[in-house]
């Protein structure tokens, strides 16, 4: 009777996805099973997800409720085996910044500043503002290979949050495909995906 949502982008489960598999039965549930794999072979989230209802004009539509702050979200993306909403997600970023990373923090805290608001500090991420990061990310390998590392993570956690943005513009299918590539993309380049986009 239990049937999981597995879902076909990697990092990110969308309503969308959940109401493919449900269809009607979803507006009678609260709460399903779901694997959602993890960007750069990281911890998958598996478990249970909890569903929202989100106020649309006159009526309400079905959402996912974020486990950390329980607010509705169409999309949540998985960090460190959990699923976080967009915000909860960014916050994410800055804690690892401060927690994670001291080291590369006193010596590049400035860029990884900068970095961290064109891709995932102010609303939607444009196109131009990741090429900007990522000549920026650029700059820095170039410059010191020893923040390699750091840099990495800084880059998995921003785009986390950017690849949420990227699924929920991609209505039409053919964006969708486009969005899904890209994530897979993500998965499999890790850090030679920022020289990609140069
Ligand atoms: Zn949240």
């Amino acid at each position: 009777m239990t049937s999981e949502v597995r879902s076909p982008i990697i990092g990110v489960l969308s309503v969308r996805d959940v109401r493919a598999v449900f269809g009607e039965k979803l507006a009678a549930m609260t709460t399903f099973k779901a694997m959602v794999l993890a960007p750069d072979g990281g911890m998958p989230f598996v478990g249970e997800v909890d569903l929202a209802r989100k106020k649309s004009g006159p009526g309400e539509h079905i959402a996912l409720q974020c486990p950390t702050c329980e607010r509705a979200s169409l999309t949540l993306c998985v960090s460190e085996a959990a699923l976080k909403c967009r915000a909860c997600a960014r916050r994410l970023t800055v804690r690892q910044r401060e927690h994670a990373l001291p080291s590369w923090s006193a010596q590049g805290g400035e860029e990884h500043d900068r970095i961290l608001r064109l891709l995932a500090g102010c609303g939607k991420t444009t196109r131009s503002a990741r090429r900007r990061a990522v000549k920026l990310i650029d700059e820095l390998l170039a410059a010191d290979q020893d923040r390699l590392a750091a840099v990495s993570e800084l880059a998995h956690a921003a785009l986390l949050a950017s690849a949420v943005f990227e699924y929920e513009l991609a209505t039409m299918p053919t964006e969708t495909d486009l969005a899904f590539e890209l994530a897979v993309e993500r998965a499999e380049m890790g850090p030679k995906y920022w020289k990609y986009w140069l």
